[in-house]
């Protein structure tokens, strides 16, 4: 069964280094405030890529079914 998970991001952690959305843009995308969104309908392993490559750890990955984090 294929898992569904879901991203938040730590706002007040993001630097805006925008490495969430070049390693998975079918994830997380910038606004004009260098924000990152995390996209609602991302794959699992698109939303872990995007997460490992911020690199101030602000990206978190919640199992949508169990709540459970998976990541980090
Ligand atoms: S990689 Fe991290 S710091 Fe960079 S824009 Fe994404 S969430 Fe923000």
């Amino acid at each position: 069964m294929k898992r569904l998970l879901r991203a938040e991001i730590d706002r007040a952690l993001c630097v805006g280094t925008s490495n969430c959305a070049e390693a998975a843009p079918e994830a997380y995308e910038m606004d004009e405030d260098c924000v990152p969104h995390a996209g609602a309908e991302a794959d699992a392993a698109a939303l872990l890529a995007g997460a490992e490559a911020c690199p101030v750890g602000a990206i978190r990955v919640f199992d949508r079914g169990s709540g459970e984090q998976v990541y980090p």
